[in-house]
């Protein structure tokens, strides 16, 4: 068992291990392409689609569009400032970005116009995405929401977009070398992202993909500095890009789909682990609650100071009794108990030693029941003990049992010893005739017959010979 233990625990290893190594891979997975592009084809080689260039940077600005509104409905749902800064990654992508498409017939007059918006909007990018890593964790109210930090984002993304339009018609500066420097930097900005996750440890299945879509941007970063306009390396750097992008906005769609939140998006594995973590809870919640509902019953039924059936009980069990007499055609009788001048009792020794009597009495009556009558507290210091497959003549014989073995056994309460003495009314239980009520209400009666004709003894109805003497 224990081997079988170990073994499995070193598989699970394993697994982990191929799925960590799993996800450096896909991260990684275009840099192979970059470089057999890069060995593979030449500068000269281009492939020059202004129409499709235009479809393609359309539609990516577009999705962006979409995503930079689905974050915003999320941070709106969370209050989590590292959504804010996705949405202005994402906007300010879609803001800057699109130029670059537009512009894309620009590019044989100034090449640069074309190809300055490209660099700045990953740069933009880069920045927003790093912020927005540097504030997980933080969470903002509801009412510190507003829709003014998002105008005054788009208006710098804006002020950007006139500068980069500008910055390409200088003449006297080297452009290639500020292009290559915003690629480098936007490289810097996308590991520090990751580095910032890795030293912070900020695990959970968004931040996966969101590293993994960093270090594509950042690759894709890298296969544009290689690169030449319109030639292979270009084209792929491209795809590269998109692919950085869909990773992410997936992992937004789901965030955006279950909790709207990028804390809390969890992987199938960790739903799985919480699945049965929850489960085995609520197993155990279930356990202890059956285990309150059975003690709630039985203090529901209970007397508190003795510990024997109250009057409710009583009744059930004696209708439970009665059917089962009735079924099995078997005697079944009742006595009805009351101690005599209980009254003094408590003048004279006090209240306390009063409750003490009663339990003394329960303990006593308990000594001499068998295991299947029933000994309840129908209230004050009136108990009634109910005896199943017992026939009046034996009820009477217990009842007088019991009435000597209390007679005869003094009480202690303290250093006292209480000398007391108890009335029984017994009465038989008679199948058709009787509710509980009625066959308590002969009994009762019997003991007032009891306490009339002196106390210290026991009467039993007679009525049911009675019938018998009346049927013959
Ligand atoms: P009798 O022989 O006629 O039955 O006289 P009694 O004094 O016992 O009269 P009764 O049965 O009518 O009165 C019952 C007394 O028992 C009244 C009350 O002071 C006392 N008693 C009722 N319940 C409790 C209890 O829970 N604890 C204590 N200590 N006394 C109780
Ligand atoms: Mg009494
Ligand atoms: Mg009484």
């Amino acid at each position: 068992m224990e081997r079988e233990q170990i073994k499995n625990n070193g598989i699970r290893l394993i697994a982990v291990w191929y799925n960590r190594l799993l996800i450096i891979l896909l991260a990684f997975l275009p840099l192979s392409l970059i470089l057999y592009i890069d060995y593979q084809t030449s500068a000269e080689d281009k492939f020059v689609a202004h129409d499709f260039h235009v479809i393609a940077i359309g539609s990516s600005t577009l999705f962006s569009a979409f995503l930079s509104y689905i974050t915003w409905r999320c941070y709106k749902a969370t209050g989590e400032e590292l959504l804010r800064w996705l949405v202005y990654g994402f906007l300010g992508f879609t803001f800057i970005y699109a130029p670059h498409g537009f512009l894309t017939h620009y590019s044989m007059d100034n090449i640069w116009v074309f190809v300055l918006y490209g660099p700045a909007s990953r740069l933009v990018l880069a920045f927003c995405f790093l912020v927005a890593m540097l504030n997980y964790g933080k969470m903002v109210t509801p009412e510190a929401i507003k829709n003014k930090k998002l105008y005054f984002a788009i208006a710098i993304f804006i002020v950007i977009n006139v500068l980069v339009f500008w910055v390409a018609h200088l003449t006297s500066v080297n452009l290639n070398w500020w292009r290559l420097l915003a690629e480098y930097l936007s490289i810097s900005i996308f590991a520090g992202s990751v580095l910032w996750m890795l030293v912070q440890k900020i695990r959970g299945y968004m931040s996966v993909l969101y590293a993994v879509a960093m270090i594509w941007f950042a690759l894709s970063c890298l296969s544009f500095t290689v690169a030449s306009v319109w030639d292979h390396q270009w084209w792929l750097a491209h795809i590269i890009f998109s692919g950085g992008f869909l990773i992410l906005s997936y992992g937004v769609v789901q965030a955006f789909l279950t909790t709207g939140s990028f804390k809390t998006i969890y992987s199938q594995n960790e739903l799985f682990q919480q699945i049965i973590h929850e489960k085995k809870k609520s197993e155990q919640a279930l356990i202890e609650l059956q285990k309150v509902n059975q003690r709630l019953e039985e203090l529901a039924a209970t007397d508190s100071l003795t510990g024997v059936a109250n009057r409710r009980e009583f009744t059930r069990r004696s209708e439970e009794e009665m059917s089962r007499s009735y079924r099995n055609r078997t005697d079944l009788c009742l006595m009805v108990i009351d101690f005599d001048h209980f009254k003094e009792i408590n003048d004279q020794y006090g209240h306390q030693a009063g409750d003490k009597v009663l339990k003394e009495f329960v303990k006593l009556t308990k000594e001499i029941m068998r295991p299947s009558d029933l000994l309840g507290r129908l209230g004050g210091e009136e108990f009634a003990l109910l005896l199943p497959e017992t026939n009046l003549r034996s009820a009477l014989k217990v009842a007088e049992r019991l009435r000597q073995y209390i007679e005869g056994n003094s009480i202690a309460v303290g250093k006292q010893k209480i000398k007391l003495t108890i009335s029984i009314g017994v009465a038989e239980y008679q199948p058709k005739v009787d509710t509980v009520k009625k066959w308590l209400h002969r009994a009762d009666e019997m003991l007032y017959q009891a306490k009339d004709r002196g106390r210290n003894r026991v009467e039993a109805d007679s009525s049911e010979q009675k019938g018998e003497e009346h049927g013959l």
